[in-house]
């Protein structure tokens, strides 16, 4: 069931969204070699937190950290860890939420760490620009399969793959509500967009084959090849004025 917000909702989840995005200014700001994936994590809780907000992530489904924090061929769903340490030339894709008096923003960015090869700035180019593209098609009226092709469109033509069996969702009091945004086209058009109706958008997107598989213990996600990918997310809310991106810094 879609849930439309109503404007006060929808200024709970401009809050939430809000803190989101700077727990994620914030975490990037922390990218660099010699840190490792917990030592991320655990700041990005403890800056969450001193906004009066619960990081959303945290033993959601049982997930054990505050972000998914996932680095070079893991696309998603990363488990901060005390041994995963950064290197020059890596990348890393921070997804993190912040709930704030019950609602909750989402959000995700791939980092170069350091000095990363030309292929890897084109594909983290590009991957964001489909997130933009995507929002452009988040209006009322439009089908999610709009949004779904405008990213798929964008990022095909690019020469990468998009990632199928994961894909963005509605956001509210709760982190994964209806609908499901696809980030390519399938054989129904989706849901119509409505004003009220707050989602998250992202597209996964690998520089090789589309395959991923999970890790044994069902939590990292990878590109079944080993090449790269990227991941970026923004909470958006449908509304009269168009698409309102909620994490914003
Ligand atoms: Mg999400």
């Amino acid at each position: 069931m879609i849930i439309i917000k109503n404007d006060k909702e929808l200024d709970m989840m401009r809050e939430a969204g809000k803190i989101s995005a700077e727990a994620l200014e914030y975490a990037g700001s922390l990218v660099k070699p010699g840190i490792s994936t917990w030592e991320i994590d655990k700041k990005i809780e403890n800056f969450i937190l001193s906004k009066n907000a619960k990081p959303s992530f945290k033993n959601l489904y049982g997930f054990p950290g505050s972000a998914c924090i996932s680095v070079n061929d893991v696309l998603i769903h990363g488990i901060p860890d005390k041994n995963i340490i950064l290197k020059e030339g890596d990348i890393i894709s921070i997804d993190l939420g912040a709930n704030y008096r019950g609602y909750n923003g989402d959000n995700t960015k791939t980092f170069p760490v350091g000095e990363v090869s030309a292929d890897i700035v084109k594909l983290l180019k590009v991957t964001e620009e489909s997130l933009l593209k995507g929002i452009d098609k988040a209006v009322a009226g439009n089908r999610v399969s709009d949004i779904s092709g405008a990213v798929q469109d964008w990022c095909e033509k690019n020469g990468y793959s998009i990632v199928k069996e994961y894909t963005g969702h509605g956001v509210g009091k709760k982190l994964h509500e209806d609908p499901s945004i696809p980030n390519y086209r399938g054989h129904i058009r989706g849901p119509r967009l409505m004003c009220g109706m707050t989602i998250a958008i992202e597209p996964m997107v690998n520089m090789g084959s589309p395959k991923v598989v999970a890790d044994p213990d069902g939590w990292n996600v990878r590109s079944a090849d080993g090449l790269p990918n990227a991941h970026f997310e923004h909470t958006v809310a449908i509304t009269e004025n168009g698409p309102e991106i909620l994490t914003l810094p």
